[in-house]
């Protein structure tokens, strides 16, 4: 295809900019910026009909009135929005007022070209803003999930910054009962800690049920260290209040958002976290991690492996639960919502396998049970029955009634892999 005769009928709309004459030829010639290709083609169009060569001028520019002589400016403008905040990526995107949009469909149609002919002026402005930011800042350009992102507003002469939250994944053990593993705000006064004009008598005024939780012993730190606005804590599923989380401890992420540092020192994060939990709960393992971490620690199928402090309403003989314990021993087995699960989910039979389970009798009326189950099975009920609604069960099949007085989570892993893939890892 000839690209001076369309050249020539660019040029004829008006006076443009080297990168507006470039642009739609912007498909071409791999490793040249549109200005270069407009430039280009000014000389040869000067040459072939031995004109005097007159140089395009962004300000006269019909179609970007300007703004292609301003991308220094504007990557000035985004590394000054994102002063004192630390990032390794990032990536840049532009919001081109109509009017420029519409001129670039107009050029090109004047001039007998299709009218998405090269590329919009969007996407110039974003990779020659970008390009020159990567260049001010040392970051690298990243199109799935940059740590800051900016939104060039070239109309209301805006730069919007986001600053994308961080990540960090660890295991957590909960070494005392009676810690939830997530805030719990409240429910008389719903968190506000107030009864009118007087404290809440339910929480004492401090607006939670619990005072602490595994999220408030931990997540403040990290949020603290890496500077940031908020945290949330992610869990890969939880334990009852009152359990321990013992053994190899439960993965979780901590996510912080709007983070002013990013690269931190996670031996001496976990130091701090352990310092501060103050023997309540211990981290251990921390890696700074990606966003799909996340989604990860909160999908992955996991089997939980529990001990089972177990009290029986009878006398039971060591035979006799042996025996009971072989019937549960790999069984699947089938549980209706139990009575104390959250009464706003909805009521269904669930089915799951119990992997292996063993125990020994410390007299005829305790016994310590262990048992590795497949994710969601319910340990509780496994062991009372749950008058009926857990079949089979220990307490079924002993023909005794049998209870947990108490229960720890001994480990939790990845049913088919590992949580703790290198891939989810950033250094
Ligand atoms: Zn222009
Ligand atoms: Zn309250």
């Amino acid at each position: 295809m000839d690209v001076l005769s369309p050249a020539r009928d660019l040029l004829a709309t008006g006076p443009l900019c080297d990168n507006c004459l470039g642009r739609p030829f912007a498909e071409r010639s791999f490793g040249l910026g549109n200005a270069e290709r407009g430039r280009g083609l000014r000389v040869a169009l000067a040459l072939a009909d031995d004109d005097d060569f007159s140089a395009g001028d962004p300000a006269n520019c019909w179609v970007c009135e300007g703004a292609t002589a301003r991308f220094d400016e504007w990557a000035e403008r985004a590394v000054a929005a994102v002063e004192g905040i630390e990032f390794a990526t990032y990536q840049v995107g532009t919001r081109v007022p109509p009017l420029a949009e519409e001129n670039g469909l107009l050029l090109r149609e004047d001039a007998g070209l299709d009218p998405e002919a090269g590329e919009p002026l969007r996407k110039e402005f974003n990779r020659e803003v970008g390009k020159r930011f990567g260049q001010l800042t040392g970051a690298e350009v990243e199109f799935g999930r940059p740590d800051v992102q900016f939104l060039l507003d070239l109309e209301a002469d805006r730069v919007e910054a986001t600053v994308n939250s961080a990540f960090v994944y660890g295991r957590y053990r909960k070494l005392e009962r009676d810690i939830p593993q997530t805030e719990w705000p409240c429910s008389d006064c719903r968190g506000s800690g107030r009864d009118g004009s007087d404290p809440c008598p339910t929480c004492d005024g401090t607006g939670y049920l619990y005072p602490e939780s595994v999220q408030q012993l931990t997540a403040p730190v990290v949020e603290d260290v890496m500077d940031g606005v908020d945290s949330v804590f992610h869990g890969a599923g939880r334990e009852d209040v009152d359990a321990l989380m013992l053994g190899t401890g439960r993965p979780f992420v901590i996510e912080v958002e709007e983070p002013r540092r990013r690269d931190v020192d996670v031996e001496r994060l976990e130091a701090d976290i352990n310092a501060f939990a103050d023997g309540k709960v211990e981290v251990e393992g921390l890696r700074r991690c990606t966003h799909a971490m996340v989604e990860r620690v909160k999908g992955l199928d996991a089997s939980k492996r529990y001990r089972a402090a177990v009290e029986f309403g009878d006398e039971v003989t060591a035979e006799g639960l042996a025996e009971a314990l072989e019937a549960l021993d790999g069984a699947v087995v089938e549980q209706y919502t139990p009575n104390r699960v959250d009464h706003r989910r909805a009521a269904k039979t669930r089915v799951r396998t119990v992997h292996d389970v063993a125990g020994e009798l410390e007299d005829p009326r305790h016994a310590t049970v262990e048992v590795h189950g497949e994710g969601g099975l319910y340990i509780k009920e496994l062991i009372s029955g749950d008058e009926g609604r857990t079949e089979p069960s220990l307490a079924g099949l002993l023909g005794v009634d049998a209870v947990v007085t108490a229960l720890d989570v001994l480990e939790v892993e990845g049913e088919d892999e590992p949580f703790e893939d290198e891939e989810f890892f950033l250094d």
